[in-house]
């Protein structure tokens, strides 16, 4: 059996608990460069500019291929060869 809430929450205690649990709108604010709506302290997604500056948009770095490891690989021989 699951766990079960030992004593019921009225419809009232339920609702007012969830008054609290509304989102709020993200801040906005005009980018200087072209006016659009953005977040404060984001960059422009319209002109990717930052300030008066231009951000170039960081490339991801290209994943390097995962070395293995083979001093913990162990070789590939049957114990029964070995015999
Ligand atoms: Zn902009």
């Amino acid at each position: 059996m699951g766990a079960l809430p030992k004593i019921r929450i009225s419809k009232g205690r339920k609702k007012r608990r969830r008054t609290h649990h509304s989102l709020d709108e993200p801040a906005m604010s005009s980018c200087p460069k072209c006016g659009k709506m953005r977040r404060p302290h984001f960059i422009c997604e319209y002109c990717n500019h930052y300030g008066e500056k231009p951000k170039a948009t960081k490339k991801k770095p290209e994943k390097e291929q995962v070395k293995v490891n083979q001093k913990t690989e162990k070789p590939k021989q049957d114990p029964k060869k070995e015999e």
